[in-house]
């Protein structure tokens, strides 16, 4: 069977990773047709728009996207190409893994939970004005449809994997309305899985017990803002950002890609770390009803992350991109 997926290449280290991951995926065996398409800051050059309709058409007749980062400007320019897709396509899970790799250079041996990331409301609806010289508003938008879709998400998801809590993450002491709603929607949603131990915890005290304590978490819960922050600082416990991968999933359509961004410091060196995008590769693969294949691209990344001599200069090591792809197709075909 042949799959059709869109491929997005992305902005900075984006188009080398994103490349990567397409061989590891063609030496699974598994056949997929890409249809290229371009977002980002070149695109936004051209046609005015970093995400033309192109894109999200070509996503809603694929119905799947592997993506690489897409930067955006701070303080100014283009709103971000990646918050806009997610919005435009309703794509309201963002689903984060983090989990330690053996193998590569950790604090900790045994984390092993999964971040979901309201996608669509929040502090990322953009909605900010000037009220009067040096005042500004920035509009927190959270509703109880999002809410309880995102917690129904998360108590389900946590069914399905067998795990037993999940910890809904809020700053309701303060944002007693807003971080308030979002909490009472978890306690509904929880009431309906009785089989599932639902915890609360606030925002400040999370980020400590992540650094102190991560191997407590089974699933986090929280929302856009809080999901964007703590993914970065969970990719710190296990190895950083060039490992952790990520799905946006939505009812019709679901988009992967790496939790990193563009790196432009990095881009066109060959030197960029592509396990982030690889293993976000596996997960659409998986997505698509290829688990099997999903699980020996994980079990080849894990092999190859064994050898200190594969890891990129994020890992402490001096492999390029290119080296340390060989070395995971090299596993994969044992
Ligand atoms: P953006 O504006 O797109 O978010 P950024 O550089 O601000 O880009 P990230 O790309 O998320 O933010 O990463 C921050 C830093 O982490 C990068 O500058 C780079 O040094 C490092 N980094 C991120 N991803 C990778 C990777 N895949 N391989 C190696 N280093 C990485």
């Amino acid at each position: 069977m042949e799959y059709r997926a869109t491929l997005i290449p992305g902005d900075g280290i984006g188009p080398e990773v994103v490349e990567a991951a397409l061989r590891v995926v063609e030496a699974t065996g598994v056949r997929i047709e890409w249809e290229r398409v371009e977002a980002g800051a070149d695109v936004f050059v051209k046609y005015g728009t970093p995400l033309p309709d192109e894109v999200l058409n070509s996503i809603r007749t694929t119905g799947v996207a592997l993506k690489g980062p897409i930067g955006t400007p701070i303080g100014g320019g283009f709103k971000s190409a990646n918050v806009l897709l997610r919005q435009a396509l309703d794509l309201y899970a963002c689903v984060r893994p983090i989990r330690t790799i053996p193998g590569l250079p950790s604090r900790f041996e045994n984390v092993d939970f999964v971040i979901i990331r309201e996608n669509t409301e929040g502090l990322y609806t953009g909605l900010e004005h000037r009220v009067a010289p040096g005042v500004v508003e920035s509009l927190k938008v959270v509703t109880e449809a999002a809410s309880l879709r995102i917690a129904r998400y998360a108590f389900e998801l946590a069914r399905r994997q067998g795990r037993p809590t999940v910890t809904a993450v809020h700053k309701a002491n303060i944002m007693k309305l807003s971080d308030g709603l979002f909490l009472e929607c978890a306690r509904r949603v929880a009431r309906d899985h009785p089989e599932i131990e639902m915890r609360e915890l606030i925002i400040d005290n999370c980020a400590m017990q992540l650094v102190t304590h991560p191997e407590q978490f089974d699933v986090l819960l929280m929302d856009n803002l809080y999901g964007d922050i703590l993914s970065d600082l969970g990719a710190g416990l296990v190895g950083g950002l060039g490992v952790v991968p990520g799905s946006n999933i939505g009812n019709e359509c679901a988009v992967f890609e790496a939790v990193h961004g563009s790196a432009p410091d990095l881009a066109g060196k060959g030197r960029a770390n592509p396990t982030a995008v690889i293993r976000s590769a596996a997960q659409l693969i998986a997505h698509l009803g290829e688990p099997e294949a999903a699980g020996r691209i994980e079990r080849a990344v894990e092999a190859a992350l064994s050898d200190p001599a594969n890891h990129t200069g994020d890992l402490g090591g001096k492999a390029t991109t290119q080296q340390l792809t060989d070395a995971i197709l090299r596993e994969l075909e044992r």
